[in-house]
């Protein structure tokens, strides 16, 4: 790279380009903007309930009806995107609930397609909210322990995201880490007729602790072992790539990191070396963190919001998952 004068003060002074909005706007590198924008929505059974969830103020668990005026507001606001979670009434050790016909999401589905069309709904696909374990996967209890099982989730998983598609979801999300998912949703999908609809894979997911207020969310904490035999290692990169080599050889039409913050590089990697269609998930505690510090009145809510999202632009993301999505649609348009 020539990069000039650059260093060579006098030559070179940068802040010839800083002084003044018009100016600074015309050399800016990075937009945010709120068609980058996806909302997460958890849904439960019930009419005209909203139940606040405790580590995450301004989220709910929302009834059916409820999540269609939370979505239409954000779709008002020109958020493009929902991301659905289902929370069901019983949960069982085959996930039933995860691909039943008449299930939450199902029910909710039809409905945001009914009252919302252009509204575009991606549905998370997983199994842990529907397992009486809270695992994302079918497990099997040894003597030396609990072992989640591959291949068998490989099914449960394809016919929930087939049950997804057949209430209508535009775009299905699995989030399982299960190895071959990819794979075996886009066969299942295509056997059904539904190969245009796209596939975003959770590709490298990280084993976090900034996923802790989403547990209470799901109500999917695992009762017992954690999830760091199939979610990835904090410290791992390279391993990072692979995955999401995986998916995008499986038929992954996007690829997601998660979570966003603490994870910029993986972002920034998995952009430049793929070229894909990039999200990043800004975890549950990457929001609650933001919302604690400015209620002390320690942090700028709105700056601090808009900046972290801007970060994860800036390496790479091209879609954002965020639980902010409609506050920010709405700063955005001030
Ligand atoms: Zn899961």
């Amino acid at each position: 790279m020539n990069i000039g004068p650059v260093g060579q003060f006098p030559p070179y002074r940068a802040r010839r380009l800083r002084q003044s909005p018009a100016l600074r706007q015309l050399v800016s590198e990075t937009q945010l903007s709120a068609q980058h924008l996806v909302l997460p929505l958890f849904v439960r059974r019930g009419r005209r309930s909203r139940r606040p969830i405790k580590a995450m103020p301004g989220i709910f668990q929302l009834s059916p009806d409820e999540v269609i005026r939370e979505a239409a507001r954000a779709h008002e606001a020109g958020v493009p995107a929902i991301l659905l979670f289902g929370i069901p009434d019983t949960k069982d050790d085959r996930a039933s609930g995860a691909y039943a016909a008449n299930g939450i999401v199902q029910q909710a589905v039809r409905l945001l397609k009914r009252e919302l069309p252009q509204l575009l709904v991606i549905t998370d696909v997983c199994l842990c909210e529907f397992m009486s374990h809270g695992h994302c996967g079918v497990v099997r209890r040894a003597k030396s322990g609990l072992s989640i099982l591959n291949d068998p989730t490989l099914k449960l998983l394809a016919r929930a995201a087939a049950s997804h598609v057949e209430a209508g979801a535009d775009i299905v999300a699995p989030s399982d880490m299960m190895d071959g998912r990819v794979r075996a949703i886009r066969k299942q999908l295509d056997r059904l007729g539904f190969e245009n609809i796209p596939i975003l894979s959770y590709a490298a997911k990280f084993a976090s602790a900034f996923y802790g207020p989403f547990r209470e969310a799901a109500e999917s904490a695992p009762q017992s072992g954690d999830r760091r035999s199939y979610q990835m290692d904090a410290g791992n990169a390279a391993e990072a790539l692979r995955e999401v080599a995986l998916d995008i050889q499986e038929g992954a039409d996007i690829v997601m990191v998660k979570p966003a913050l603490a994870y910029l590089d993986i972002i920034h990697r998995v952009k430049t070396a793929f070229g894909y269609p990039t999200a990043a998930y800004a975890v549950s505690a990457e929001y609650s963190m933001i919302k604690a510090a400015a209620a002390q009145g320690w942090i700028d809510e709105r700056a601090v919001t808009l900046e972290s999202l801007l970060a994860m632009r800036r390496a790479g993301a091209d879609i954002l998952i965020t639980y902010a999505a409609t506050a920010v649609a709405r700063w955005l348009a001030e």
